[in-house]
């Protein structure tokens, strides 16, 4: 009967190499089936002699018995183990934090209009806003620059087939208010505005915000008062602040507006390329021809304007050496100017 031992060898081994369920129950038909091989030792006893049957019978089912044991054990195993996949799969740890949608953040762009446009309105101007497709009378010839004028070809201007063009500046708003004849009036025109230029400092596409006010009586000097303002506002510091004599078509006189570099107070650094100022704005008291290109008494009403880049303010404000980071959508730039 040495067999039955390697019988039982091999229907262990079988056991153990069985890792599913399905694998395990051929194994148990195989050897406990009605044709299976423990039954068919049990059938061969009737072969033996009658005095050798018993203890041999005994030794069988001593096998077989060891056999059942490890195969339902390794069955309660492989049931428990199959259990365990279907709960971890199912499972919902309650005390994980909630998974929350992506939150945004302002565009420092826009962070910037609206602390510009917050700055004004607290000081009475209004905010107006016009189309961005214009045509040629507001965009140019209202505002004084008629077609041979040579500062039409500094504006670099995008048109469409039919003559219309993207504005080049947020002015033509101007004339759409002040054609409104609703005066005196104060108010800023921000908005984006477009020109064929890419490079580290122009964008095709950026943004400009204009000041107007008219008045009877409105000087030089309260132009000056307000920019200044504005500007200490807004970088929240006390600024030193000049005007250059300059020339628009629209304004006369015109000045650019320098700014006492934020960055070494006017000591001298790269970014004011040594000089100690920042060109920030344009600005002059409105022409006569732009009264009366909208309808308006030039001899009565008198007005200052002023222009500035809202981006160009962004950069100094937060400390942004290359315009083309606002226009990347890169998150990682983005994502490090929060709530407005
Ligand atoms: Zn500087």
């Amino acid at each position: 009967m040495s067999d039955l031992a390697a019988l039982l060898q091999q229907a262990l081994d079988e056991v153990a190499a069985s890792d599913t369920l399905a694998a395990l129950a051929e194994v148990r038909v195989r050897w406990l089936g009605k044709k299976g091989r423990f039954t068919e030792q049990l059938k061969a006893l009737g072969a033996l002699p009658a005095s050798d049957r018993p203890a041999a019978g005994a030794r069988i089912n001593e096998a077989k018995q060891q056999f059942v044991e490890t195969i339902d054990a390794a069955q309660a195993s492989l049931e428990r183990a199959a259990i365990e996949v279907e709960l971890s799969a199912g499972r919902i740890d309650v005390s994980l934090p909630g998974r929350r949608p992506g939150e945004g953040t302002v565009h420092p762009v826009t962070r910037a209009r609206l602390r510009i446009e917050s700055i004004f309105t607290q000081s009475g101007f209004e905010v107006a806003t016009g189309p961005e497709i214009e045509d040629e009378f507001h965009n140019f010839e209202a505002l004084n620059i008629p077609a041979d004028h040579p500062a039409r070809a500094m504006h670099d201007t995008f048109y469409f087939p039919d003559g219309r063009l993207l504005r080049t500046h947020t002015s033509p708003v101007q004339i759409r208010e002040l054609r409104k004849g609703r005066l005196p009036l104060a108010m800023i025109m921000p908005g984006r505005v477009y020109r064929c230029d890419y490079d580290m400092t122009h964008t095709p596409m950026f943004h400009q915000v204009e000041g107007l006010v008219v008045d009877e009586n409105v000087s030089f000097a309260h132009l000056k008062a307000t920019l200044q303002g504005f500007l200490q506002a807004f970088f929240e510091r006390d600024l030193q602040m000049r005007l250059r004599p300059s020339y628009f078509p629209f304004t006369e006189p015109s000045a650019e507006v320098d700014m006492s570099c934020v960055f070494c107070d006017g000591q001298g650094c790269r970014v004011c390329k040594h000089t100690g100022w920042l060109e920030v704005a344009g600005c002059g008291m409105v022409h006569p021809n732009v009264f009366a290109a909208a309808g308006l008494d030039a001899e009565r009403w008198t007005g200052y304007a002023f222009g500035m880049g809202i981006e160009r303010l962004a950069m100094l404000r937060y400390g942004v050496n290359d315009l083309r980071l606002f226009f990347d959508s890169d998150l990682r730039f983005l994502r490090q100017f929060g709530a407005a």
